[in-house]
Order: C-alpha cells, then sequence, then structure tokens
C-alpha cells in the first residue's frame, strides 16, 4: 500500500468513523428547552406546516438540507461498486457542501439499481430536503432517472456528474475560446467519449452557442454515426459521416474534450488539429493524454485536466455548491438553464477578472474566495428572472449577507 493510500485510511478510520455528524442548532439546556424542542411544543411548527407547506422553510432545517444520493453504480472512476462502498465519496461531497457553501447535506446510498423504483425511492424521501443532488449514478440510467424526478418533484433535482462537469467545462471554453480568438459558433468540437459528463458537455456547449453540426462524438466504439445503431441519447449527435475513429474526425478541429479514459488521444492527433488548439483532457485521474506530451506537439495549446497537479482544473466543486446556495436561498423549484448559463458566465467572468487570467488560467481555483460571494448571487437573480425563485433574494443584501458567511 503507498504512503497516500495508508494515510486515507488512517484518516477515515480516526477519532469518529468518517467524516461527518450532524449537530444541533438550538439551545437544549433545559426542561423547558426540550419542551419546545419535542413534546409539547413541536407539534406547533407541524400544524403551521400542515397549513402551509412553504413554512417548512422557516421551522425545519428543509431550507439548508441537500441529499447527496446514489446508487453505487459509477462512483469515482471505480465503477459500479454497490451502494455501501460509495458511502465515503459521498460522505466527502457533504463535506465539499459544507465547506464551500454552508450548506448541510446527508449522505444517502440506496442499494437499488431498478430506475423506475429508484425514482420512487428519492420522490418518496424529497420531503426532508431543499435540494437533490444525484451522484453516481450511471449511464445511461442517469438521465431517466434524473428527468423523471425533474418531472415529479418541486425541489432542485441536479445529477452533479452531468450538469456540473458541464458548466465548468462551459466558463473554460468560453475563455479558452477567446483566449485563442475563436467564435464558440465557429468551432469544430471532436468529443471521445459519449457518456453522462460528455452528453451533459455538449448540450451545454450547444447552449452557450456552439453548433452542433461542428461537433464529433465518438464512444468506444468509434465515431457516432447515422450509421450506427445507437441509444436515445447518444443518437442526437450522431453525423452523417464515413469517418468511423477519432483520429480521422479530428483532422482539423480546434476543440479536443476528453470524457473517456486514459491514454485515449495520441500526439499524431493533436498535430493533426488547427493551430493553438483546445484541448481538455478530462479522463481521471489519468487524462486522455498527459499535458506534458500535448504541449510537446503544441505549445500554445489551452490544456485542461481533472488534475490539481496541473493548471486549469476543470472540478465541479467550482459550482455545485454555489448553485444549490443560490437555489436553496431563493427557494427554487428547480436548477434550470438560466442558472446553469448564469454559473458558467459568473465563473468564466472570475478568471477573466484575475490578473492571472491566461492559458494557464481559464477557471478560477478551487479556494477562490470570490466563488461563494460573486458566483452565488448571479444564479440566485437568475432564478428570480426565469421565475422559478418562490422567494427571491435582494440581489445587494443577498452579496453583502454571503460576503459576510
Ligand atoms: P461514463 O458515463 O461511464 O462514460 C464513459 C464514456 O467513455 C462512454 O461513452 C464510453 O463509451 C467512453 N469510452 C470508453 N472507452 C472508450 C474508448 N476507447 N474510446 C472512446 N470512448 C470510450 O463516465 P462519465 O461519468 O461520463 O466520465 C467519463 C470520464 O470523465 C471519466 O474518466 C471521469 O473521471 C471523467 N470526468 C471528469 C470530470 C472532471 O474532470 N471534472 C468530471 C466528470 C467526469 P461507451 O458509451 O461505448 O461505453
Ligand atoms: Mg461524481
Amino acid at each position: 500500500m503507498s504512503t497516500l493510500e495508508k494515510k486515507a485510511l488512517e484518516y477515515h478510520k480516526a477519532g469518529s468513523p468518517g467524516k461527518i455528524a450532524t449537530a444541533v442548532t438550538k439551545s437544549v439546556a433545559s426542561q423547558d428547552d426540550l419542551a419546545l424542542a419535542y413534546s409539547p411544543g413541536v407539534a406547533v411548527p407541524c400544524v403551521e406546516i400542515q397549513r402551509d407547506p412553504e413554512l417548512a422553510y422557516d421551522y425545519t432545517a428543509k431550507g439548508n438540507l441537500v441529499a447527496v444520493i446514489t446508487n453505487g453504480t459509477a462512483v469515482l472512476g471505480l465503477g459500479n461498486i454497490g451502494a455501501l462502498a460509495g458511502k465515503p465519496v459521498m460522505e466527502g461531497k457533504v463535506v465539499l457542501f459544507k465547506k464551500f457553501a454552508g450548506i448541510d447535506a446527508f449522505d444517502i446510498e440506496i442499494d437499488e439499481t431498478d430506475p423506475d423504483k429508484l425514482v420512487d425511492i428519492i420522490a418518496a424521501l424529497h420531503p426532508t430536503f431543499g435540494g437533490i443532488n444525484l451522484e453516481d449514478i450511471k449511464a445511461p440510467e442517469c438521465f431517466y432517472i434524473e428527468r423523471k424526478l425533474r418531472e415529479r418533484l418541486s425541489i432542485p433535482v441536479f445529477h452533479d456528474d452531468q450538469h456540473g462537469t458541464a458548466i465548468v467545462v462551459g466558463a473554460g471554453m468560453l475563455n479558452a475560446v477567446e483566449l485563442t480568438g475563436r467564435d464558440i459558433a465557429d468551432v469544430k468540437i471532436v468529443c471521445s467519449g459519449a457518456g453522462a459528463a460528455a452528453i451533459a458537455c455538449l448540450e451545454l456547449l450547444v447552449d452557450i452557442g456552439a453548433r452542433r453540426e461542428n461537433i464529433f462524438v465518438c464512444d468506444s466504439k468509434g465515431v457516432l454515426s447515422t450509421a450506427r445503431e445507437l441509444t436515445e441519447e447518444k443518437r442526437a449527435w450522431a453525423q452523417d459521416t464515413q469517418a468511423t475513429t477519432l483520429s480521422q474526425v479530428i483532422e482539423g478541429a480546434d476543440v479536443f474534450l476528453g470524457l473517456s479514459g486514459p491514454g485515449l488521444l495520441s500526439q499524431a492527433d493533436v498535430q493533426k488539429m488547427k493551430a493553438s488548439p483546445i484541448v481538455f483532457t478530462l479522463a481521471n485521474p489519468d487524462p486522455e493524454l498527459r499535458p506534458e506530451l500535448v504541449r510537446e506537439v503544441a505549445p500554445d495549446a489551452v490544456i485542461a485536466t481533472g488534475r490539481s497537479d496541473y493548471p486549469n482544473q476543470i472540478n465541479n466543486a467550482l459550482c455545485f455548491p454555489y448553485l444549490f446556495r443560490a437555489a436553496l436561498d431563493s427557494h427554487a423549484s428547480t436548477i434550470n438553464q438560466e442558472m446553469k448559463r448564469a454559473c458558467v458566465t459568473a465563473l468564466a467572468g472570475l478568471a477573466r477578472a484575475d490578473a492571472r487570467f491566461g492559458k494557464d488560467y481559464v477557471v478560477p481555483g478551487l479556494l477562490d474566495e470570490r466563488l461563494l460571494s460573486e458566483v452565488t448571487p448571479k444564479i440566485a437573480a437568475a432564478a428570480a428572472r426565469s421565475g422559478v425563485a418562490r422567494k427571491p433574494v435582494d440581489p445587494v443584501a443577498y452579496s453583502a449577507r454571503l460576503a459576510a458567511l
């Protein structure tokens, strides 16, 4: 076992096992306090909430509570390791919600792989929470599960592996395109991978101006073409082309987007791309091609990875805490396209406003303190504008409140 592996086990085991605990937020020092916290006093907020469900945000923890839910079918790069084995990751996600946005979260590992049953279980659990973060559920089931839950529930349901990735990729892409003097409407994009993350990224890139006819996608069997039998999600990206391999379609591409697996891009492929290529090799932990090898053949490329040991880390933690913070504070019924777009623009803007802005700084760093106070209000404003905020926030007061957190 490596030093890191040993350390990780010790870290999780030391003291109170795992990474989280609950905290009590009211005084429970006296008999009187207990009579308010529990019976008989507790019946009063119950009756109030029965009369007006919105009051759950005033009298319970619902308004600051998110469920981090998995069935363990696509955990990190570990694959289908099952619900219980996924728990350390979900506890980790709870930690990030708290650290970055002060949001309380419960991890919920559900031992169920049938999509309809999972939807029913999650829907039945939803009253507890102000929002639901779906995590590490495999494609293509994740698309169906999220869609069904979004239709059924009037709280945000957000599959972070899809949309969190997409938003940060979108922000980095806007800046990479700007830095290399391109127009997003004209770029030819080649995507390796057609799973949860890739499909969501491509949808978002189209939403912010890329054109579908300029996008070519490869899965493990090659280029998605109209000649192939494909799932519904993949069919939407099929091109009428004779090309079957990545190295064929990458000819003349402006952008490579890798959300597939290690080593799937070669230096020869990069050499076929246009000058100053944009190369996002996001397979974790080992990218489609290591940045130093991309750099060898394309010295002026804009390169991003999912890793913290290279510049331009595409990390979902740049967005999900702030999206949920804004959604919860606005009592938003959903996280919609307008909110996601606002997050993309705000993240891209933060990087541009920094003196470091350039090819090695297209997205902010994870610990950038401006994220909470500057990105969140823009998402909340988008929720208000688009009509999904049941309690829109006052922008000025809200920014001040966040800055003081
Ligand atoms: P996923 O749903 O399992 O999708 C993986 C995709 O890769 C599938 O479409 C698969 O093809 C494709 N693939 C496998 N082998 C391939 C090959 N030889 N050539 C081309 N495509 C191939 O997984 P995901 O959640 O989307 O994640 C994909 C990768 O992106 C992982 O490495 C993950 O760590 C990384 N990721 C990074 C970030 C980040 O940096 N922030 C965020 C999310 C994901 P089939 O459809 O044919 O099976
Ligand atoms: Mg994940």
